[in-house]
């Protein structure tokens, strides 16, 4: 296991390699316990590309909340099949079900932190249990929580978060996806340029931020799993972000 002081040193000396090399040092480094996340939108394409390219049948969660346009879904369906990529579908605990099922209209407006909490980091958490290395599609040019990012990442249980794309640029995703010829999620090209559920994206003009449609308007940016959020490890320790009394539902 790397220390903090050679997890520091890496993550500096990876600024100026290029996303393969770091994916390629990864997979050196901890297969078989290195998996990926992914959403399956446009952005995603290119780091599912390489990673899959890299090392076949590499894990990659997918987060099904069951708010996914179902455009999602099927290009999830697609990608999977034509890559042979090896979909993980995580889903909230068991325990929420009543609770999610009283409330699935009204959850992602009154609360959208503790629905991401219930439908996306708790999962995270808990599949990434399993594995030693996580690697993750941001970059430092989509939001204010990711321009402070690093490379790699310690996380207090000892998971490395690697992130390989960091300090590529929306320009870099495009070129990418120009020079390879990639598939873009079938909302793209109505406006829809960072997919997330259903209830919490919009479509957005070819010059607004690219995450624009996100949340609008309701102060959120981040769903949690790139956000102090996830290192809370249990909900007692997450509630002061939500406004529901969650008391009532463990
Ligand atoms: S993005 Fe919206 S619908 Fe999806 S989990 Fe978060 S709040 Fe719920």
């Amino acid at each position: 296991m790397l220390s903090v002081q050679e997890i520091e040193r890496l993550s500096e000396e990876f600024e100026t390699r290029t996303p393969r090399e770091i994916i390629e040092w990864a997979v050196g480094m901890y297969w078989p316990e290195v998996a990926m996340s992914s959403s399956f939108q446009t952005q995603s394409v290119p780091l599912l590309h390489m990673v899959t390219r890299i090392k076949r049948g590499l894990p990659v969660f997918f987060i099904d909340t069951g708010y996914h346009f179902w455009e999602t879904l099927m290009f999830r369906e697609q990608l999977a099949s034509d890559w042979k990529i090896n979909v993980i579908d995580l889903y909230r605990d068991t325990r929420w079900d009543v609770f999610a099922r009283q409330n699935t209209r009204t959850l992602p407006l009154e609360d959208p932190n503790l629905c991401c909490y219930l439908h996306k980091v708790q999962p995270m958490q808990k599949a990434l249990k399993d594995v030693k290395a996580w690697i993750s599609g941001i970059r430092r040019d989509q939001t204010s929580v990711r321009a402070h990012a690093k490379i790699l990442e310690a996380q207090e249980d000892g998971l490395l978060k690697i992130n390989p794309l960091l300090n590529w640029t929306k320009a870099d995703v495009k070129r990418y996806m120009e020079e390879n010829d990639l598939p873009k999620h079938p909302l793209y090209e109505k406006g829809y340029r960072s997919v997330g559920c259903a209830p919490c994206t919009i479509a957005i003009g070819v010059n607004d931020d690219e995450r624009a449609g996100r949340w609008a308007g309701r102060g959120k940016v981040e769903c949690g799993l790139h956000t102090d959020m996830f290192r809370k490890k249990d909900i007692a320790e997450a509630k002061s972000e939500f406004h529901l009394d969650v008391t009532k539902v463990k």
